[in-house]
């Protein structure tokens, strides 16, 4: 049985797992991952943080979570929500790598690891490839949940085009579309706004900045010490330009809102739900 089912597995990768799901045999991790492998239309990649980081890929999957953060907040209402694998967008264990080595009697890694265990759940990074989709998945999500098909920059997809609408007015809209509690913005409310980049998560260093055909850079964070002091020296000099931090979560959480609606081309046997890591912050008075 085994050696047929190995070579009909050489034979047609893809049709075997299509067939075991289709049968109800149980839909596996491994199934799930090889279906995003064929799906995500660029070559997996050998290097890549995109790999599992808690549980087995051959766990029966009974439902999936997609999440920009896997807290364990969100991995506990994936579990109360019967989704047993969960797919995230940034790191599971407090740094790029995932590597646990060193914070094994962490009592909130062992905390969230012992819970992860006794759910039997799994979780999976979708970071790169996600990314490397044709288009990027995060900028089609963000774009979709900003309202923002309509200002796309027809030269640049991570650019947008507004009609003069000031500063103040931009965030504000963001603000309310994104749901953040906790954004700051760097530059003059009353600065007339027409071009604006995006740069979604993480902006490292500061030359994101410094194009000169751009009012406003909008990031999800980047350090103060860095890309926020040249920002502020750039106003001082007389630039007419704006920075605006939306806070990492809120900043590509519509991207895995969208990825869950692309999962469920392919993956039709289990329910898929995207679940929201939630904004950490809040400010007094707000
Ligand atoms: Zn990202």
């Amino acid at each position: 049985m085994e050696s047929t089912r190995r070579q009909f597995f050489a034979a047609s990768a893809g049709a075997l797992a299509v067939s075991q799901s289709l049968q109800g045999a149980g839909l596996t991790a491994k199934d799930v991952l090889e279906r995003i492998q064929k799906n995500v239309g660029v070559p997996w990649r050998v290097e890549t943080v995109d790999t599992i980081k808690s549980g087995s890929l051959d766990t029966p999957v009974t439902g999936i979570a997609t999440t920009m953060m896997a807290t364990l907040d969100v991995c506990q209402k994936a579990a109360a929500a019967g989704k047993n694998f969960v797919i995230t967008h940034e790191p599971t264990f407090y740094a790029h790598e995932d590597k646990t080595d060193a914070i094994q009697d962490d009592p909130v890694y062992r905390f969230k690891q012992d819970f992860l265990n006794k759910n039997k759940m799994v979780v999976m990074r979708f970071h790169d490839h996600w990314h490397a989709h044709k288009p990027d998945g995060i900028f089609t999500g963000m774009t979709e949940q900003l309202g923002w098909t309509k200002n796309v920059d027809p030269q640049n997809a991570r650019q947008f085009i507004f009609d003069g609408l000031s500063l103040s007015d931009l965030a504000g809209q963001i603000k309310g579309k994104l749901g953040i509690k906790a954004m700051r913005v760097v530059g003059d409310p009353k600065l007339p706004i027409r071009k604006v980049a995006a740069n979604w998560g993480y902006a490292g260093g500061f030359r994101g900045f410094t194009r000169s055909d751009i009012d406003a850079l909008i990031v999800g964070e980047s350090r103060e010490w860095e890309m926020v002091e040249y920002a502020a020296d750039a106003i001082t000099s007389g630039q007419k330009k704006a920075l605006i931090i939306l806070g990492h979560i809120p900043s590509e959480q519509g991207g895995m809102k969208y990825c869950a609606e692309w999962l469920k081309g392919f993956i039709p046997e289990v329910p898929i739900e995207f679940v929201p890591a939630v904004e950490p912050f809040w400010t007094p008075g707000a």
